[in-house]
C-alpha cells in the first residue's frame, strides 16, 4: 500500500499535495538532525535522573486525605528536580493549569509594595488578570499593591542594559519576569543562552533580584533549561512538553530551595507547604510522561519545521522559519484572511484522532482578550503538546500550531490544509 495512494482513497489528497510534500522534507534532515542530537541527550539527562533517583514501582502509587508521607509525590519532585538542574521541584497534580502554576508561583514569592518586572515584554494574555492589567475586582496582584513593569524586547532580544537602569531606579522590584516561549505574539522565542546571559548581568548588580522564568512550552527544545543558566525559578504544564502527553493534568515548579519552600506554602498552606497532597488515582502517568517527554517533544519539533517550510513555500509569512534556531514548540503561519485561518484551523482538527467529526468556532475564551478558534482533537482535554492550533481572531490572522505525537498527524494536517484552503500545487 502506497502512502499516496491512502492519502488519496481516505482524505481525497491529490498525489501533487503529497508529492510537494514530500519534496519539502528533502530539505529538512539537517534541521531533522539537529532535533534528534537534542532529544537524545536530554533522553539521558531523563534516563539519568529516573536512576540516580532510585526511582520504583512503589512511587506510582497514590495516597488518601492529606497525602503525609506520599512517597510518589515527593520522588517526583526529586527526579525533576534533577532533570531541570535545580534544588528542588514541586510536581502537582493540583495545579488545574499553567496560569494556575504562576500565579502560585508570584503570589508565593512577591509580598505587597514589591514589583515585578517582565523583561520579555507583555505576558501570555492569560496572565494580565493575574497581574491586574484585565478588570479589576477579583484578587489580582494589583490588589495587593504588587506593581507590575515591563520592558519591551528590542529587536526581539532582552534589553539588559534598559533592565539594569530600571533597576537602579526601583528599589522595589524584587522580581525579574521572562516567558521564554512567544506565546500569542511575532516575536522571537528567547532562547536559554540568552536567557542565562540577561540573569548573569542582573545578577552581577543585583543579586538579591529573583530571575523567574516561563518554561511553557520550552522544556526539552535544547540540551539546557533556564534553571540550568541561573534561573532561580522555573514553571511549566504539564499538559504541555514535560507531560509527554501522559500526564493528564498539573503543573511543576523548579528552582532554588528557598524558593521552592515560598511556592509550597502558597500551593497549600503558609506553615504546612509540600507536607500534603494526596492523588488516589497514582503517578504513574507523571513518571511515563515525563520519561517519553524528550522524545515527543522532538517529534513536535520536526511537525513544526514542516509546517513552516510547506506555508512558506507556499508564500505565506511564517516564524520561526524552518532552519532558525528553536526553544519552543510554537510555530506561528501567517495567513491573508480570516477564512484562510479557519480553514487552516479546522484542518487541523480534521487531522486528530479525537473529535475529528467536529467544527471548531471562534468564541470567548475566558482570559483571553479577543475571540478565539482553536483546534484541539486531543486525548487529554486542552492538551497542546498533542497537535493542536489557536488563533485569536485578530488581524494580521496568524495561527499558532505546536504540538504532535506522531509526526505522520502533523504531515497529514499541512495536506488537509492545502486541500481546504483550495491551494493550487
Ligand atoms: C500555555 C502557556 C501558559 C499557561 O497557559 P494555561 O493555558 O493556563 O496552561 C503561560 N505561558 C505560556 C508561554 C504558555 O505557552
Amino acid at each position: 500500500m502506497e502512502i499516496r495512494d491512502f492519502l488519496n482513497t481516505r482524505y481525497g489528497i491529490s498525489p501533487s499535495v503529497a508529492d510537494f510534500v514530500s519534496q519539502c522534507e528533502e530539505e529538512l534532515a539537517p534541521v531533522f538532525a539537529g532535533i534528534e542530537k537534542a532529544k537524545q541527550y536530554n533522553n539521558l539527562k531523563v534516563l539519568n535522573a529516573f536512576q540516580e533517583s532510585q526511582v520504583a514501582n512503589r512511587h506510582f502509587f497514590g495516597t488518601t486525605g492529606y497525602g503525609y508521607s506520599d512517597e510518589g509525590r515527593d520522588k517526583l519532585g526529586e527526579v525533576f528536580a534533577r532533570i531541570f538542574g535545580a534544588e528542588k521541584a514541586i510536581v502537582s497534580p493540583q495545579v488545574c493549569s499553567g496560569t494556575h502554576a504562576l500565579t502560585i508561583a508570584l503570589f508565593g514569592l512577591l509580598r505587597p509594595l514589591d514589583a515585578m518586572l517582565s523583561i520579555t515584554g507583555r505576558p501570555y494574555d492569560t496572565l494580565l488578570g493575574v497581574i491586574g492589567l484585565g478588570q479589576g475586582g477579583n484578587g489580582s496582584l494589583a490588589e495587593f499593591s504588587i506593581k507590575y513593569l515591563e520592558t519591551e524586547l528590542t529587536h526581539g532580544h532582552i534589553d539588559v542594559q534598559r533592565v539594569l537602569d530600571m533597576l537602579h531606579l526601583n528599589k522595589n522590584i524584587k522580581m525579574v519576569y521572562l516567558q521564554r516561549s512567544r506565546g500569542y505574539e511575532w516575536r522571537p522565542s528567547i532562547p536559554v543562552a540568552e536567557i542565562g546571559e540577561a540573569i548573569q548581568r542582573i545578577k552581577e548588580r543585583f543579586p538579591n533580584v529573583l530571575a523567574v522564568v516561563d518554561n511553557c512550552y520550552g522544556e526539552f527544545t535544547e540540551p539546557l533549561e533556564p534553571t540550568d543558566v541561573g534561573a532561580d525559578l522555573i514553571i511549566g504544564s504539564l499538559i504541555k512538553n514535560p507531560g509527554g502527553g501522559i500526564a493528564p493534568t498539573g503543573a511543576y515548579f523548579a528552582g532554588r530551595a528557598d524558593c521552592i519552600d515560598r511556592v509550597g506554602e502558597r500551593l497549600t498552606c503558609p506553615g504546612i507547604g509540600t507536607e500534603i497532597g494526596s492523588y488516589l488515582a497514582g503517578y504513574l502517568p507523571y513518571y511515563q510522561g515525563i520519561y517519553l517527554a524528550p522524545t515527543i517533544v522532538a517529534t513536535a519539533l520536526k511537525g513544526a519545521v514542516l509546517t513552516s517550510r510547506v506555508f512558506q513555500k507556499l508564500g505565506y509569512q511564517v516564524f520561526p522559519e524552518f532552519s532558525q534556531p528553536r526553544t519552543d514548540i510554537t510555530q506561528a503561519i501567517r495567513f491573508q484572511t480570516e477564512e484562510e485561518l479557519v480553514a487552516y484551523i479546522r484542518s487541523v482538527q480534521d487531522a486528530s484522532p479525537v473529535d475529528s467529526h467536529v467544527t471548531p468556532y471562534p468564541w470567548d475564551m475566558p482570559g483571553y482578550q479577543d475571540q478565539v478558534i482553536m483546534a484541539a482533537g486531543a486525548f487529554i482535554q486542552g492538551g497542546s503538546i498533542e497537535l493542536s492550533a489557536d488563533a485569536p481572531i485578530r488581524e494580521p490572522y496568524i495561527a499558532y500550531m505546536q504540538g504532535g505525537m506522531t509526526y505522520e498527524q502533523v504531515r497529514l494536517s499541512v495536506m488537509l490544509a492545502i486541500k481546504n484552503i483550495g491551494l493550487e500545487i
